[in-house]
């Protein structure tokens, strides 16, 4: 697939993050395809339903299997806002997921308190080598319009 391909759909998991930021929820969105087709995407709603693992990631994963009657995400790509945390990338490859794309990393997410850094030190997990690929991209959103208070264009 094309890069122009990898970013519009990274452009659309940020969409998700920043719809859901206006509605008073957590910026971040993620979105799983297979072969360029989207199959489901997902927001984190940790506020709105207490629950601590609705990250992003995992509520695209979940919409995905269920939307597939299949929990393997083998050949699905996941188009996340922000870098996985270590709860999600951990779904992510005992899911099989091929490869993960991702728009900001802990350093743009830290500032606003959006880090999981502090979790992968914890958990005594590497950020590097990662467990399957895992490619920022430049989408061309700043980590301010997303997550600060510069005006989404
Ligand atoms: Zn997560």
């Amino acid at each position: 697939m094309q890069e122009q391909e990898h970013i519009r759909l990274l452009r659309h998991a940020v969409q998700l993050a920043h719809d859901n930021r206006l509605r008073g929820g957590r910026p971040f969105g993620a979105l799983l395809a297979r072969e360029g087709q989207i199959l489901s995407t997902g927001v984190n709603e940790i506020v709105q339903s207490h629950d601590p693992s609705a990250h992003a990631e995992m509520q695209a994963l979940r919409a995905g299997t269920r939307a597939q009657a299949n929990p393997s995400l083998a050949g699905c790509t996941i188009y996340a806002s922000g870098h996985p945390c270590p709860m999600c990338l951990a779904a992510l490859v005992m899911a099989g997921a091929e490869q993960v794309f991702f728009a900001f990393d802990n350093a743009d997410a830290q500032p606003y308190g959006l880090s999981s850094e502090g979790a992968y030190q914890r958990l005594r997990m590497p950020l590097q080598p990662p467990p399957l690929p895992l490619t920022r991209l430049d989408t061309g959103i700043t980590a301010a319009q997303l997550y600060g208070n510069v005006p989404w264009a």
